[in-house]
């Protein structure tokens, strides 16, 4: 029987901790959950049958998950779970983290025997409600192998390599979400003030060589709509591509766009606010160019 337990019920950790307090009550096991807001816990217990405990007991879990904003936070709650830690629980870390801090909350935890997994998660709210997430992970391929049955909430699991190449993978990946989704807004952007309808040239883009994700999911549905639907903050989206920018300068690689974009989702979050969805970006474009994406 195993017990996991999950910490951090946001917008991703919510869903994904009801997909193990799932898993929990078909095989036998425990899903035990934390907030740092306890009414977020106590809500998921009588929501989702998981059991909302104090950081105490949730150390005492064989696989600990968590998914926090940053690994700022993550380095607090492991300073508070450390004393009640024990040999043998594998920590999956998928916060979409930093791979410096991988290195030394690894480092930490295999003093108290505990082995540190970043596995951070890619599909969004709607991949995690669904439990269809990517999971990238890095660290101890042997010990992803004895906890992967356990994570309920993925379509998806993806061994990358040594311990913050997980992190280093993902933040990649959101600079490219970034540059695609800045690209198509400056693009739009000019098409409209050429007097274009913006609904048939992306219809035209979608079908086309100049569409990604961004074109064919976001912009439509969330900017040229105004809904803009607050399910991946700006904040973290900023905090992603200045992940990928510090990584291009420890590798001491070249990386120009990945720079300039880190630079703009900073400035975005900056005017817009860190709070507001990732595609609210586009409304600096909009400022810039004096129109509206609709
Ligand atoms: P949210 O802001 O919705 O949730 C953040 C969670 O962290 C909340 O449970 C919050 O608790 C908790 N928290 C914040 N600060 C602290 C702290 N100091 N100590 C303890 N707990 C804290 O974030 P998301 O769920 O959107 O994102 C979580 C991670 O997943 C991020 O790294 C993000 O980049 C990544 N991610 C997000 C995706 C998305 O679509 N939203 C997609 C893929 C990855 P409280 O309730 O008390 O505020």
């Amino acid at each position: 029987m195993t017990t996991t337990a999950f910490l951090g019920l946001g917008a991703m950790g919510f869903p994904m901790a009801a997909h193990l307090a799932r898993r929990a009550s078909a095989q036998g096991g425990r899903a035990l959950v934390w907030n740092r807001t306890a009414a977020r816990a106590a809500d998921h217990a009588a929501r989702h049958g998981s059991e909302a405990v104090d950081l105490g007991a949730a150390a005492q879990a064989d696989v600990l998950l968590t998914c926090l904003p940053t690994s700022a936070e993550v380095d607090e709650v492991l300073a508070a779970l450390q004393p009640h830690l024990r040999p043998g629980t594998v920590w999956v870390d998928c916060t979409s983290g930093h791979p410096e801090a991988a290195a030394r909350q690894r480092a930490l935890l295999a003093e108290v025997g505990v082995t540190f997994l970043d596995a951070p998660v890619s599909g969004g709210t709607n991949g995690a409600q669904a439990g269809t997430l990517t999971v990238m992970v890095g660290g101890d391929e042997a010990a992803l192998r004895r906890v992967e049955g356990e994570l309920a909430f993925a379509g998806k699991v993806v061994h990358v390599g040594g311990s913050g190449t997980g992190f280093a993978v993902k933040a990649v990946n959101n600079a490219l979400l970034a540059v695609n989704l800045w690209a198509a807004g400056e693009g739009l952007a000019v098409l409209g003030r050429a007097g274009v309808d913006l609904g048939a040239a992306l219809n035209v883009i979608n079908a086309s060589s100049g569409r990604s994700n961004a074109s064919e999911n976001l912009i439509g549905q969330r900017v040229l709509s105004r809904e803009f639907p607050a399910t991946f903050a700006l904040g973290l989206l900023a905090k992603d591509a200045g992940i990928a920018a510090e990584l291009t300068a420890t590798v001491k690689g070249s990386a120009p766009v990945l720079a300039q974009v880190a630079a703009l989702m900073r400035g975005a979050a900056g005017v817009v606010g860190p709070e507001a969805d990732h595609t609210a970006a586009l409304k600096l474009i909009e400022a810039m160019n004096g129109l509206e994406l609709r």
